[in-house]
């Protein structure tokens, strides 16, 4: 199943545009430092209208999921089950996406991810996120934060 074409506003053009190239962006407030998602033209936490689009590291982890099997049962278009989940991004947001690549079943709260972006058409990437190993030198604390 292709996820439909997502409306483009003009305010989140630069978002799109890096996402295109593969790269996440996020408002950051240039008052108090916190990174925004959903993206939006004020600051949620001081109320700034000073934000910038900073790059995202593009790694996370997950926060909390869902298996939709729903899908899986439709005899008329039966599709693969598929993961919906909270991703922690590192710079601190919450994000609501696909974990993608994976068995549905091997995902656990805290694993690592990293953004990808799943084209649409050649103007449009779709944010998701694949599973990636823990590096040895990561403590489960740090992963969890
Ligand atoms: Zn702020």
């Amino acid at each position: 199943v292709t996820a439909a074409r997502p409306p483009i506003a003009p305010e989140l053009a630069p978002f799109w545009a890096a996402a295109a190239r593969g790269e996440l962006l996020l408002p950051q407030c240039e008052r108090c430092g916190l990174h925004i998602w959903y993206p939006r033209p004020y600051c949620p936490d001081c109320a700034s209208l000073d934000i910038r689009w900073v790059r995202a590291s593009g790694f996370g982890h997950v926060y909390s999921f869902t298996i939709d099997r729903r899908h899986a049962r439709d005899a008329a278009a039966p599709a693969e089950p598929r993961v919906l989940a909270y991703v922690a991004l590192e710079e601190g947001p919450r994000v609501v996406s696909n974990i993608v690549g994976a068995d549905p079943d091997s995902i656990r709260i805290g694993q690592r991810v990293k953004a990808v972006f799943e084209p649409i058409d050649e103007n449009v990437g779709l944010l998701r996120f694949r599973a990636v190993e823990l590096s040895p030198s990561i403590s489960a604390t740090t992963a969890f934060r």
